[in-house]
């Protein structure tokens, strides 16, 4: 029988990967967790020891100071951090899902500017696509940038968006052409700071989850921020999921994997009719369900991910 999180299905730099994660996750975010994980902000300390270990580098190409980008390690990455902190697991996810239009889209000059302080934490990043009027239908966002001369004008609002407040940079989708639908959209990097772009942070969520707001009042970005061609947007931001969605599923399992081991202490812990609930075959049962359900989902991803084998 194997242990968690060993799996038949993993190779072995794969296995090595995640037993380091899970230790360095275990050791140096645990005593952090619960104070992450409660916090409304992204929680510094916590974002800091996971770039001295080096996990954004996993998120970047090797020309720009990464790993290079292998979807099974992002999935393992995050399945191993939110076992641990749901809030690490969002930190690294974000740094992939704000850059990778970058690295997906971005000209040299962007990647050279941009990508290298992700891969070291001196950057962090940001995905701005949800507005209050539109989510799963991307193609509904109403924000604009207008062209004049070498820079592009933005105006609208974002909201649900994860680092808003916190984030250096910020990979924004907004409508070139309005009457184009989603062939109209455009991907920009917007630097905190920028006048006219304001980003707030702490919107309360029944998620461990930094999110929050952007504002864009006649906002000027350069042109050359612009990622891939006008009208590209859509496509891009499409890209992103390829590789990030699996991860999800990932994140999900730790989780559950944290779910099952607080059941099994607690079986083992409370005692009810002179003995310990977990003697109870009903609890049993409970417990044994739930660990085969998370070994099915672990085995859904881990195959979902040899599928996507161009993905890394
Ligand atoms: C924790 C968290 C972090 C997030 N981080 C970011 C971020 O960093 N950047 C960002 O841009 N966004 C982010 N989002 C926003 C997220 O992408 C949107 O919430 C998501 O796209 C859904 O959009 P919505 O909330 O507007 O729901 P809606 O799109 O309005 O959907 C409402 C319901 O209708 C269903 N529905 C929608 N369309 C269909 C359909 N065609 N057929 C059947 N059912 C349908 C949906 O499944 C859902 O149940 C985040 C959200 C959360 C909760």
């Amino acid at each position: 029988m194997l242990t968690w999180p060993d799996n038949a299905l993993l190779d072995d730099q794969q296995r090595d990967l995640a037993l380091r994660v899970l230790t360095f996750a275990r050791q140096e975010i645990g005593p952090l967790a619960r104070e992450a994980d409660e916090s409304l902000r992204l929680h510094h300390e916590v974002f800091r020891r996971m770039a001295e270990f080096g996990l954004y580098r996993h998120v970047i190409p090797e020309e720009y100071g990464g790993d290079g980008i292998a979807s099974a390690h992002i999935c393992l990455i995050r399945e191993m951090l939110a076992s641990v902190s749901a809030h690490a697991d969002t930190a690294f996810a974000m740094q992939g899902l704000g850059s990778y239009p970058i690295v997906s889209s971005g000209d040299e000059p962007l990647k050279q500017k941009y990508l290298p302080p992700i891969a070291t934490g001196q950057a962090v990043a940001a995905l701005g696509m949800t507005e209050p009027g539109a989510g799963s239908d991307v193609a509904g966002i109403t924000t604009t940038a207008r062209r004049d001369g070498d820079v592009y004008v933005l105006n609208g609002e974002k909201m649900f968006i994860s680092n808003a407040g916190d984030a250096t940079q910020y990979v924004v989708l907004a409508k070139t052409d309005p009457e184009a639908g989603a062939r109209g959209i455009s991907a920009f990097v917007v630097e905190a700071g920028t006048p006219g772009f304001e980003a707030v942070g702490g919107f309360e969520l029944l998620a461990a989850h930094p999110i929050g707001s952007l504002y864009f009042r006649d906002c000027r970005v350069p042109a050359d921020n612009r990622l891939g061609a006008e009208g590209e947007g859509f496509r891009i931001a499409m890209r992103n999921l390829d590789i990030y969605r699996t991860s999800v599923g990932a994140a999900a399992c730790g989780m559950g994997k944290a779910a099952l081991d607080e059941a099994l202490a607690y079986g083992d812990q409370r005692r009810a009719f002179g003995q310990h609930i977990a003697d109870f075959q009903a609890i049993q049962f409970r417990l044994a369900d739930m660990a085969t359900s998370l070994e099915a989902a672990r085995g859904s991803w881990c195959t979902a991910r040899r599928r996507n084998a161009t993905g890394g």
